[in-house]
């Protein structure tokens, strides 16, 4: 193991178990790792994460970084001592580095959702081919590491880049449940109450909610006391270094 990788993990272990969170805190029950590997999860598109139990869930944040939002969102997690997955946009990883780079050193893992935020079912082949090696690149350059995992924008799974996703040995990353809080207009409440629905019928799963959303920088304190309220428990998913 690379001492990188020992230091990075040895990290991320003692921020999920060792941060002083109080009983009222959601807090992470424990880490996942998955191999760097091929693979496609999520039961609105492919199978269920495997190694993910009843009432666990995996908390993952879209479209980001984004300077309005995602410190707020950061900030709210670390007050819950939860651990989180953000699946970042090229374009804004490249504006801001630095807030990519915070998001990773709060212990929170980082996969890829898009150079361009578009439906790539709709590209030319060539042109899809053109988005993922931006953003292979992109985040390679800001994180120093190489990218474990992706998942499509709108959820939009294109054959192309599924293909080119498996021979990198990258895997897809679709959702369980989430509180489409893309919608305007929605208030905390409301959010939470959507994402507890969509929860109760698989039990848990991967979770969809977007950081660069301020209603849901604003919501997540009052969902992660839903999860806690309703006795959900946070999994930290990572992936196993090169
Ligand atoms: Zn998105």
């Amino acid at each position: 193991m690379k001492a990188w990788l020992g230091m990075a993990l040895a990290g991320a272990v003692a921020a999920a178990t060792a941060a002083p969170c109080g009983p009222e805190a959601l807090g992470t029950s424990r880490v996942l790792t998955l191999p760097r590997a091929a693979g496609a999860w999520g039961t609105a598109q492919h199978a269920p994460l495997p190694g993910l139990g009843p009432k666990e869930v995996v908390l993952t944040f879209d479209d980001g970084p984004r300077p309005g939002s995602t410190p707020r969102v950061l900030k709210a997690l670390a007050e819950h001592c939860v651990q989180a997955s953000f699946f970042m946009n090229g374009e804004p990883m490249a504006r801001h580095p630095e807030l990519a780079r915070q998001v990773r050193d709060a212990g929170h893992s980082v996969g890829m959702h898009g150079y361009r935020h578009d439906n790539f079912a709709q590209w030319p082949a060539e042109d899809q081919g053109r988005d993922l090696k931006a953003m292979i690149a992109t985040y390679t350059d800001v994180l120093g590491e190489a990218p474990p995992a992706y998942r499509f924008p709108y959820l939009a799974e294109s054959p192309v880049l599924m293909k080119a996703l498996e021979r990198l040995g990258i895997a897809v990353m679709s959702v369980d449940a989430g509180a489409e809080d893309w919608l305007p207009d929605q208030t905390p409440q409301m959010l939470a109450d959507k994402l507890l629905g969509q929860l109760a019928g698989p039990g848990g799963g991967i979770v969809l909610l977007h950081d660069a959303q301020d209603q849901t920088a604003q919501a997540l304190p009052v969902l992660l006391n839903a999860l806690k309220t309703q006795g959900y428990r946070v999994v930290a998913l990572r992936w196993q270094g090169p």
